[in-house]
């Protein structure tokens, strides 16, 4: 074989959710962009802030152009780093260093720095499924291995004591999400301090440190519930963070990395993320988005309409006899398939042009995810086909 049989594999994986997504553009030149309801990606379609345009406008209006998007240094402008310090110490009452941010072109770069950075062959990184999949490609990348453990059925959370079992000498890191792609499940003070606990425990008994990494676009996207900021409930953390979804900002590439103050050799842990920054080949992140996000930290999209979106799609999901758990934070419903085979239940969905993902890649099959960051438009018109379906899987309806 001439290439890489992973990453040939990973390329041909991937096509599933294009797949959804492409046959869902060709149906929208067949029939009409209204009678197609996409709900199969995660790309917000509310407008960015105000501000965050206003700000591009006036950066290329009055800076010089070879300035602009001329390279910053690896880690970010001095600056930017500086702004988002500022405004984390501000917002979460903790200690953070623009010495130990590292802006990165968004989650997923930041993810596969952190992991580059950490691993080494066969090291485990312990995550709970359902997950991003991108985690495991991320993680096997640098030869270590990817351990989903199963959650909760009744709320997706961490089970602990799955978790203490499957913690053993070769776990580096622990990997969470909250709010959680794809269930939308936000983890409470509770379960970060339950969680803090039994990795300080493991840290003690095998005599390494075991990093939380805690993986946060939809930091914001929680409806007005809390999210537990990690620094200040275990030393050894790492947040990852993006602007993709808070400010709608998803092809523009933006976030950052920060490694806890408080953290095991912080300076040390901070200089290998840069060096596999380097070794990723991700020079630095976007220039004119670094400016945007120095001038802009702290102002998000109008989630409202999420809002409305997740109400308005739960509630008649749950009145035609569909089963989901209601979700606190992000823009997805999971949704149990009514049948095992969730991939033949999303075929079968194409019928009445509803378009979503089977649950198979995100390690946990028999359920699908319906990304709610559309329209309110779409959602409303959408309600009939939903119907349609659950009469075709003969659901009954609460009245
Ligand atoms: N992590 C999670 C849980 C996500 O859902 C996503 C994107 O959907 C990412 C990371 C990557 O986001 P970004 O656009 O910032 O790379």
């Amino acid at each position: 074989m001439f290439l890489s049989k992973r990453m040939l594999g990973y390329g041909q994986e991937s096509s599933v959710i294009r797949e959804i997504f492409e046959y869902g553009l060709k149906r929208k030149q067949q029939i009409g962009d209204e009678n197609v309801f996409d709900f199969s990606i995660g790309n917000p379609n509310i407008p960015t802030h105000k501000q965050v345009t206003e700000k591009i406008k006036e950066l290329v209006n009055t800076i010089p152009p070879e300035k602009l998007h001329g390279y910053t240094s690896g880690p970010g402008a001095p600056t930017t780093k500086k702004a988002i310090a500022n405004y984390l110490n501000k917002t979460f009452s903790c200690d953070a260093k623009s010495d130990l941010i590292y802006i990165t072109s968004g989650a997923a770069a930041a993810l596969a720095i952190t992991f580059k950075a950490f691993l080494n062959e066969d090291d485990e990184v312990i995550t709970f499924a359902p997950f991003f999949p991108d985690y495991k490609v991320f993680v096997e990348s640098t030869n270590a291995k990817l351990i989903a453990l199963k959650t909760q059925p009744e709320n997706f959370l961490p089970d602990f004591d799955l978790l203490e079992k499957a913690i053993n000498p070769k776990t580096k890191i622990v990997l969470i999400n909250s709010p959680n792609n794809p269930t939308g499940v936000i983890y409470s003070e509770k379960t970060i301090q339950k969680l803090a606990e039994l990795l300080k425990k493991k840290e003690n008994e095998y005599g390494h440190p075991i990093f939380l990494v805690s993986d946060e676009p939809y930091r914001e996207i929680s409806y007005g519930k809390d999210v537990p900021f990690v620094t200040h409930y275990y030393k050894n953390s790492i947040v990852i963070y993006s602007f993709s979804k808070s400010l709608s900002l998803a092809g523009e590439r933006i976030g950052y990395i920060l490694v806890s103050t408080k953290a095991k050799n912080a300076d040390m842990v901070y200089k290998t993320i840069c060096g596999a920054g380097r070794a990723l080949g991700y020079v630095c992140a976007s220039s004119m988005f670094q400016r945007v996000i120095e001038d802009c930290i702290g102002l998000t999209s109008d989630f409202s309409i999420y809002e409305k979106n997740r109400n308005l799609l739960y509630e008649h999901l749950i009145k035609i006899g569909f089963n989901c758990v209601y979700p606190d934070g992000a823009f997805y419903l999971f949704m149990e398939s009514p049948i095992a085979d969730a991939e033949e239940f999303c075929e079968k969905a194409r019928d009445f042009e509803l378009y979503f993902v089977p649950s198979n890649s995100f390690g946990h099959p028999g359920f699908v995810r319906i990304g709610y960051c559309v329209s309110t438009d779409q959602i409303e018109k959408s309600l009939d086909s939903f119907t349609k379906l659950a009469n075709y899987y003969q659901l009954s309806e609460i009245t």
